[in-house]
């Protein structure tokens, strides 16, 4: 009996991205794997009565994009806790602010808490952040948190701050800080780090296990229509499990894979599971650790200060003693480590640890990541590539949050920022990521920053550092995949692998590179199925 594919797709311009750059024009799927990639006439055998047939009509096919790092199923059940005060929601000012916590707080009862996210205090008329005044012309009765949108930095009313009984004289917490008004000493309820477990020692707001299905449900779901096939999650028992249940009931939209936050390595290593946990849909790769501040919050540990805040360094999450401790205990049990270390003392405290522990704890294929390895130099590359460090970059951040970041480093310094260009010529195999909600996350636009290096105004961001779209597309595909121990099942479009595509709107190759964010995502299919089309998605 004739073997015939459950999927061909024909006429196209297959952008395989194999060791040899293939392009070819046909590809054929049977149960989720690619079993031919070619010339038409190599799969035209394989059409049998029940395949079904695509015919692209020119159109560009890229293999399905991995995000390397992000938020995804923590921002899933988000809506349900926190008021949303981004940009995109519209908030333009304090007062916007205000009215969306106090509209939220009139519907809470007296004494409970309300939540903020996605502040972000260079889109606000002011250029401030609120302070804890601000806030309690919302409620001085209900405490308020709210995030910033680049995370590790928040804002308190003062109910919050006298619920946690801080005042003037409270001294700063290890590893985190409260600022205070120069002049009385006041504390303005700005909270950097670990200054947010003095106020809210249980966490973030809990949601429950319904909330955590719909949600994350509802946000992968978003995934495919911009072209992510997979994502690499930084998780907490609450997102794994919502991950679980969405897996058994075969509803998980797309492939996931996890970073545990670190303080679960002892329950994850008393039941055993440790990196390689799970299968192609879901799967545990490694565990993370916070060194330092953020870059869009401009609190990244620095060697040199921010240029617009002439003695501030940014600030650590931990101590070298606390992180020396914390990742030794995980590295000696088996995990593999995939730490934030955003500013250059930050990636050096890192890399010392790293070369302890692999000297210490030798392993054949560590793969440790450094999660956004921002703020770099020449030393700091040689040093990622002897210890075969593997950074993830920020994707779109020279164009999405690039005019943000000038008045902060300036146009020499962000010459060594996500330098894209100076890893790959390094061979360090970079990924990137969005680390979304600290920035959108569709993928293209991540391509088109890399490769203009360009701020959204036109403002060039270390233009030296632009890496050509097929460099850029290796960093969502291959690259990635290997970041993910995936390299034998994802990242390009070779028989045997896994049958995750995405077919463009126009030739990526071909555009003028200025228009690369205007491309389109036509067809997503993961698992050799269609999982999204964009003329369905407009109900045409
Ligand atoms: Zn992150």
């Amino acid at each position: 009996m004739k073997l015939f594919a459950d999927l061909v797709i024909l006429n196209g311009k297959i952008i395989t991205m194999d060791a040899e750059q293939s392009i070819a024009d046909a590809m054929a799927v049977k149960h989720g794997r690619i079993i031919s990639v070619g010339l038409k006439s190599n799969v035209e055998d394989l059409v049998g009565p029940d395949t079904e047939t695509i015919d692209l009509n020119g159109k560009t096919v890229i293999p399905g994009l991995i995000d390397s790092h992000a938020h995804f199923m923590s921002m899933g059940p988000s809506p349900m806790l926190f008021v949303d005060l981004s940009e995109e929601s519209g908030v333009r000012s304090i007062s916007d602010v205000q009215e969306r916590l106090k509209e939220r707080a009139s519907q809470t009862p007296k004494g409970e808490w309300v939540f903020g996210r996605g502040e972000d205090d260079t889109k606000l008329e002011e250029n401030r952040h609120p302070t804890r005044w601000d806030l309690d012309e919302a409620s001085t009765e209900h405490p308020i948190i709210v995030t910033f949108v680049g995370g590790h930095f928040w804002m308190a009313n003062s109910k919050a701050l006298e619920l946690a009984g801080v005042t003037k004289d409270s001294p700063d917490p290890v590893g985190g800080k409260f600022d205070r008004d120069p002049e009385s000493g006041e504390i303005i309820g700005y909270l950097h780090e670990k200054a947010y477990d003095v106020l809210r020692p249980e966490g973030p707001p809990v949601p429950t296990r319904e909330q955590s299905y719909s949600g994350t449900k509802r946000i992968l779901e978003e995934c495919p229509t911009v072209g992510l096939t997979c994502v690499y999650d930084l998780v907490d028992r609450h997102e794994i499990r919502a991950a679980i249940d969405l897996k058994n009931n075969g509803e998980l939209p797309i492939r996931v894979r996890m970073d545990a936050t670190i303080d679960m390595v002892p329950d994850l290593d008393k039941v055993g599971i440790y990196r390689g946990f799970g299968d192609d849909w879901l799967r545990l790769c490694g565990v993370k650790f916070f060194f330092d501040g953020a870059i869009s919050a401009r609190t990244a540990a620095v060697s040199e200060p921010y240029l617009n805040k002439p003695d501030f360094y940014g600030v650590f999450a931990t101590t070298p003693e606390i992180a020396r401790e914390t990742l030794t205990d995980a590295y000696e049990k088996g995990y593999r480590l995939s730490a934030h270390a955003n500013g250059d003392r930050a990636i050096d405290l890192y890399l010392d640890i790293i070369e302890e522990l692999q000297t210490k704890y030798p392993r054949e294929d560590p793969r440790n990541r450094d999660i956004h390895c921002t703020v770099v130099n020449p030393k700091i590359i040689e040093r990622i590539k002897k210890l075969g460090v593997l950074p993830t970059i920020f994707g779109q951040y020279a164009y999405y949050h690039g005019d943000k970041l000038i008045p902060s480093f300036g146009e020499k310094r962000l010459e060594w920022m996500f330098p894209a260009r100076s890893f790959l010529d390094a061979g360090v195999t970079i990924a990137a990521h969005s680390d979304y909600p600290c920035g959108p996350y569709p993928p293209l636009m991540a391509i088109h920053a890399l490769v203009n290096r360009r701020s959204k105004t036109g403002n060039p961001i270390g233009l030296c550092q632009q890496i050509s779209v097929i460099e850029a597309l290796r960093l969502y595909t291959t690259n990635a995949a290997y970041h993910q121990f995936d390299e034998d099942k994802l990242g390009s479009l070779e028989p045997g692998k896994l049958a995750d595509f995405v077919v463009l709107s126009e030739d990526i190759l071909s555009v003028p590179k200025e228009n690369i964010i205007d491309i389109e995502v036509d067809i997503t299919v993961i698992d050799g199925r269609v999982v999204y089309r964009k003329d369905d998605a407009k109900g045409g």
